[in-house]
């Protein structure tokens, strides 16, 4: 089974960045409000995440670490309206297959923090008392030591750090409610307090998507059918030569996906200068049975049930808001 964690590793973690986004996701789903994020030469020497949320019994420490172990679906049903950011229970065990990885915890109705240790092997040992606040630290050390072929295809600290750091942008931007940290070689790069209103967001989209884009954006809030699209339009003034700046969140989750984009560039059509990108920080929220999360093992595709409705809630409520606008 180490050799299927590993297997597995190599669709979960292609690089320190997909460390750093399942660590986050797990960060999210277990309710945490304030996360930090150390890295240490582009994350192959160290990927250290610690949260405040609910924090793991350590009973379960072991559990967490083993493979298809989820605490968050029970069943096929909740499969079919996962909340969750997480619901395959492969990220840990994969990630401990190819790292040092540290897992420490204290539950919210513990008196105490505990730790378990992993060299990349199966077997974890057993989990040892530690000093922690109530929530969870992933500590993930030499990542790929044990997979020389996967430890070579690293790019420069530079390069790999630059993937984090998108990563934890992206994220960011799905929870404004969240304070995020973000260090790398013990040097701050990004610190973004928890907001809870339009001009707290506000304040965080500026920070990671510069200023001016939220002054040339429209904000938007729109509610159909069970439909909700709301967030940042950029005005046409904006549009860039780049398609850098376009953010899509389904239900939360950060997502890449064609009948999305095929409908944005719709709506944008008639106002887009020619071979402009339009910019967008987007969220739409559905019932979560109209979506399928697990169409990839990264989850950053969906399928949506009733494709044909999205596509068309999108482009008609995006391309009212830019005719409104328009000159
Ligand atoms: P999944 O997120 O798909 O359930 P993971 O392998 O990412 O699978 O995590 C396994 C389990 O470990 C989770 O279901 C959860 O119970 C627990 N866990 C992982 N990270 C955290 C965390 N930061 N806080 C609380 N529990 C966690
Ligand atoms: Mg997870």
């Amino acid at each position: 089974s180490h050799l299927i964690n590993q297997i597995a590793a190599g669709e979960v973690v292609e690089r320190p960045a997909s460390v750093v986004k399942e660590l986050l996701e797990n960060a999210l789903d277990a309710g945490s409000t304030r996360i930090e994020i150390d890295i240490e030469q582009g994350g192959s020497k160290r990927i250290r995440i610690r949260d405040n949320g609910s924090g793991i019994p350590c009973e379960e420490l072991a559990l967490a670490l083993s493979r298809h172990a989820t605490s968050k679906i029970a069943s096929l049903d909740d499969l079919e309206q996962v909340r969750s950011l997480g619901f395959r229970g492969e990220a840990l065990p994969s990630i401990a297959s190819v790292s040092r990885l540290v897992l420490s915890s204290r539950h919210q109705t513990a008196e105490n923090g505990w730790s378990l240790f992993g060299d990349g092997q199966d077997a974890f040992g057993s989990p040892e008392p530690s000093a922690h606040a109530i929530g969870t630290s992933v500590d993930v050390a030499d990542l790929f030591f044990n997979t020389p072929a996967r430890r070579k295809f690293l790019k420069t600290e530079k390069t790999e750090f630059g993937h984090i750091e998108d990563t934890v942008r992206r994220i960011a931007l799905s929870r404004f409610d969240v304070s995020f940290e973000l260090n790398h070689n013990q040097k701050n790069t990004l610190r973004l307090r928890a907001a809870d209103d339009r001009s707290g967001a506000e304040r965080r989209i500026a920070e990671i998507c510069g200023s001016a884009f939220v002054e040339q954006s429209l904000y938007l809030d729109y509610e159909a059918a069970g439909l909700r699209l709301w967030g940042w339009v950029g005005l046409p003034t904006f549009s860039r030569s780049q398609a850098d700046l376009q953010y899509f969140y389904v239900n939360s989750r950060h997502v890449r996906d064609r009948l999305i984009s095929h409908a944005v560039k719709q709506a944008y059509q008639d106002v887009m200068y020619h071979g402009r990108h339009p910019a967008f920080v987007l969220f739409l929220e559905l019932n979560p049975q109209l979506v399928d999360a697990n169409a990839h093992p990264t989850k950053q595709e969906v399928r949506f049930r009733e494709g044909r409705l999205v596509h068309d809630f999108l482009f008609r409520t995006l391309h009212q808001a830019l005719a409104d606008i328009r000159p």
